[in-house]
C-alpha cells in the first residue's frame, strides 16, 4: 500500500540513545548520562531503566475498552468525552500516553522536535514525580500536557474517591514540576464509567479519546504502526500513541514509524496540532 520505505536513517535510532544524537541540544539541567551505556543497570538491560509500574499494566493488557464503547461514551456526553477534533481543516493531533520516561519520551521529543511538530503528552503522575526534567522539557518544546492518571488504575474497578485521588494528585505534580494545570484527561485503558465521567466533570476536567489508535503497544512492526494510523486518519483525527510502556518494554516501533507518519501526513497535505488548537479549548486551568 505504501512503497515509500520507512526511513532508514532512522534505524536503530536509539542504540545510543544519549550519545551522539542529544548532545548539540543538550538541555540545561538535564542529567549527564553521557557516560551511557557504560552506567550500571540493575539487571544487564538498558531498556528496563527503572520506571515506575503501571498499576494495572500497560495498555495492551485486557483492561482495554473498546472504539465502539469510546464512540457511546461520545454520544451520552459530547461535551465530556471528546474522540476527534472538526473535520473542516486537514489538522491531526499526536498524542502520547503513559510518559514521562528517560528512554522513549526523549527520543519521540527529538523527533518530534527534528519536524517542528507540537503534540500533546497524557502523563502518568508518578512518572512526572520521578522524571520531572522530561516534563519540564517537554513543556519548553511547546508541547502540551494532559492527566493520565497518577498509577494508570483502571478507573471503572476502584472507588470513586480514589479515582479523584489520581487525578487530582496528578494535576498537583504537573503544576508542582511545569507550572501548568492541565483540563484533558484520558482514562487508562480507555475505561470509563458514568460516575467517573462525572468525577472528572466536576473537577473541571473533559476526558480526551481519540479517533485512531497506532496499536503501537500491541508488538506490531513500525511498518504495520504506520500504515493503521496513515490508513484512518482524517481531517480532525486524535491519533493515540505511547511514549512510554511498562517497565522494559520497548517502543522502538513507535520511535521508528513517527518520522514517517509525519512526512507522509504532510506530504498528504495534513498540519500538526495540539489538542487545544485542535478543539479551539485551553489545554490548562487558568
Ligand atoms: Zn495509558
Amino acid at each position: 500500500m505504501y512503497n515509500k520505505p520507512l526511513p532508514s536513517a532512522h534505524w536503530p535510532p536509539y542504540a545510543y540513545p544519549f550519545h551522539g544524537h542529544l548532545l548539540d541540544a543538550w538541555p540545561a539541567g538535564w542529567p549527564d548520562w553521557r557516560g551511557w551505556p557504560e552506567r550500571p543497570w540493575t539487571d544487564g538491560n538498558p531498556w528496563s531503566r527503572q520506571t515506575s509500574p503501571l498499576s494495572g499494566g500497560p495498555e495492551r493488557v485486557s483492561e482495554r475498552h473498546s472504539h465502539t464503547q469510546h464512540v457511546d461514551w461520545h454520544s451520552l456526553y459530547p461535551r465530556e468525552v471528546i474522540l476527534r477534533g472538526p473535520a473542516d481543516r486537514k489538522r491531526v493531533a499526536l498524542t502520547f500516553d503513559d510518559g514521562p520516561d528517560q528512554v522513549w519520551t526523549p527520543q519521540i521529543l527529538r523527533i518530534l522536535a527534528q519536524y517542528a511538530v507540537k503534540a500533546t503528552f497524557m502523563c502518568v503522575g508518578r512518572r512526572v514525580q520521578e522524571h520531572p526534567q522530561v516534563l519540564q522539557w517537554l513543556v519548553r518544546e511547546g508541547h502540551e500536557v494532559g492527566n493520565h492518571t497518577f498509577s494508570h488504575p483502571n478507573l471503572t474497578k476502584i472507588p470513586l474517591v480514589e479515582v479523584r485521588n489520581q487525578i487530582v494528585q496528578t494535576e498537583n505534580e504537573i503544576h508542582r514540576v511545569s507550572g501548568v494545570r492541565p483540563r484533558f484527561f484520558r482514562p487508562p485503558y480507555g475505561a470509563l464509567s458514568d460516575e467517573v465521567i462525572r468525577e472528572v466533570r466536576a473537577l473541571g476536567d473533559i476526558i480526551i479519546f481519540w479517533d485512531v489508535d497506532s496499536l503501537d503497544w500491541a508488538r506490531l512492526t513500525a511498518v504495520q504502526v504506520a500504515t493503521n494510523v496513515l490508513a484512518h486518519t482524517a481531517p480532525g483525527t486524535i491519533i493515540l500513541m505511547h511514549s512510554a510502556g511498562g517497565n522494559g518494554e520497548s517502543l522502538a516501533n513507535t520511535v521508528q514509524a513517527l518520522p514517517y507518519i509525519i512526512q507522509t501526513l504532510r506530504e498528504q497535505g495534513y498540519t500538526f496540532t495540539t489538542v487545544s488548537d485542535l478543539l479551539g479549548q485551553p489545554a490548562y486551568k487558568s
